[in-house]
């Protein structure tokens, strides 16, 4: 195909890492197809897709003006990882909105096939609509979880129960889902969060279909349950992390607080899967309580460990901490090169938040998973790892929580690390998981399914553009 016949795809990703990272991912595993890609973001979110896009200088980054004074949020806040509090979400929300005439504009300058854009931006399938484009929604969540508030939007079985700790099954989901009301996020007891959900179903069924970050093998009967619940075509085409492994090993999203030969050469002195990796992702936000607990919760437990914490300041650590734990512990004060520390053969388990780019990750590098999830979709996500892949165990959370008091004891973990790194049903996870990780790989493999997918959602494309 010559240059004037290639497809000319525009990405817009939510600003959050974890919807810049795997859309940046998605670029690249679009450009080496020869679709010439497009992202658009605001200035602030730039390096973290020049850093998952790495050399690949095919690639378009175009940049819109974040919308501070219009929306009153404080400037410098433009992406979720940077908002001061949780309480800043809805304005954050409404200030990404305002982009939407920005998006226009970028739309007209730069004829384009189609526009991916995040579920995040329902108004998005107005847009491509205005320039007679087929819109592709990008959820940067799994089908399990989106099936799972699906139907409780549709069905609301905890709006009945006398007590947020009663359980309710999740009605019509396959798998007999338990949950409590208090592992729901609080928005989505709201009103508001019903109306947004409806409004992304809307602009969802006006879209030509969903991009999931997943492979079918991964969540197959949620895959089908999802095309039978929404009659939208889906495109399974993950894990995007491994995608854009096939290309530049683990480079991926900001630049590392470490020096990540260093970390490599750390984790090369320690024996098979003996290190355990803590890691909360760019959002969850802990009190310096919960954080010596876990501190604690390391210490007592006596092995290996790399801890990613998102402060400058460490006067919370307990006192001695880091010379007690020397040459066995390391702490990331920022950011961790994730996906290089999941992929080495020294780590074993991975305790995480499980937001759904760490928890595929971890599938793909087939680590074990202690879950500590923390709030928005991820106590499904929990679910999904625990009760129905069998690849990880809970360390005993109960609550959303928008700031994490100390609400997991130092026991609690010590407890989950004893339980997922030695014994037999250690070992039975570690088997289920390594088996997982080559289902992952060959999905993206030639010929796998979410390459296969890829090439249809490429075809269908191109069909369509004529
Ligand atoms: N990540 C990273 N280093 C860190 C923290 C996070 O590379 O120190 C990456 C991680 O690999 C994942 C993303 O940031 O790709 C976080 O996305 P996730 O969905 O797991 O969680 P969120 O940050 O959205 O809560």
């Amino acid at each position: 195909m010559d240059e004037k016949e290639k497809l000319n795809v525009m990405l817009f990703p939510f600003l959050g890492q974890g919807h810049l990272i795997p859309m940046g991912d998605m670029a690249r595993a679009l450009s080496v197809r020869g679709v010439r890609t497009t992202i658009v973001t605001t200035p602030l979110n730039v390096p973290t897709i020049r850093g998952t896009i790495g050399k690949n200088s095919e690639i378009e980054i175009l940049s819109m003006k974040f919308p501070y004074v219009e929306a009153g949020i404080p400037e410098g806040c433009e992406n979720t990882e940077s908002v001061p509090s949780p309480d800043f979400i809805p304005i954050f929300l409404k200030a990404t909105a305002m982009l939407q005439p920005q998006l226009e504009h970028l739309l007209l300058q730069h004829p384009t096939h189609c526009l991916i854009a995040s579920a995040f931006y329902p108004w998005a399938s107005h847009s491509a609509a205005k320039f007679n484009i087929p819109r592709l929604v990008f959820y940067g969540i799994g089908v399990f979880a989106m099936c799972a508030s699906e139907c409780l939007r549709l069905y609301q079985p905890h709006k009945d129960l006398s007590s947020d700790s009663d359980t309710f099954v999740i009605p019509h989901l396959p798998g007999n889902i338990q949950m409590t009301r208090m592992m729901l996020p609080d928005y989505a007891k709201t009103d508001k969060y019903t109306e947004m959900l409806q409004a992304i179903r809307e602009s969802e069924a006006a879209s030509l279909g969903v991009i999931v970050n997943s492979f079918y093998e991964l969540e197959q009967v949620y895959a089908d349950y999802y095309e039978k619940l929404q009659g939208r075509r889906a495109w399974y085409i993950g894990p995007l992390s491994l995608c854009n492994q096939l290309q530049e090993k683990g480079k991926r999203g900001k630049e590392a607080s470490v020096d990540e030969g260093e970390i490599l050469k750390w984790l090369d002195s320690k024996k098979g899967n003996t290190v355990v990796y803590v890691c909360f992702g760019s959002i969850a936000n802990f009190s310096e309580g919960q954080l010596r607990e876990i501190a604690r919760g390391l210490e007592d437990w006596g092995q290996e460990f790399i801890w990613v914490v998102r402060r400058s300041h460490k006067e919370w650590l307990p006192e001695g901490f880091e010379r007690r734990t020397e040459g066995r512990g390391v702490i990331i004060w920022g950011w961790a090169p994730q996906v290089l520390i999941l992929e080495h053969q020294a780590v074993g388990a991975f305790v995480t938040h499980c937001g759904w780019n760490s928890t595929l990750e971890a599938v793909s590098a087939g680590v074990p998973m202690v879950t500590w999830p923390v709030s928005a979709e991820q106590f499904y996500n929990e679910k999904l790892v625990t009760e129905l892949l069998g690849i990880g165990v809970p360390v005993g959370v109960k609550k959303w929580a928008r700031i994490v008091g100390d609400s997991v004891g130092s026991e609690k973990l010590e407890k989950a690390l004893n339980r997922i790194m030695a014994g037999e049903e250690a070992e039975a996870i570690r088997n289920r998981a390594h088996k997982l990780s080559q289902t992952a790989r060959t999905a993206v493999e030639c010929n796998g399914s979410s390459s296969s997918y890829l090439t249809d959602l490429i075809q269908q494309l191109h069909s369509i553009a004529g």
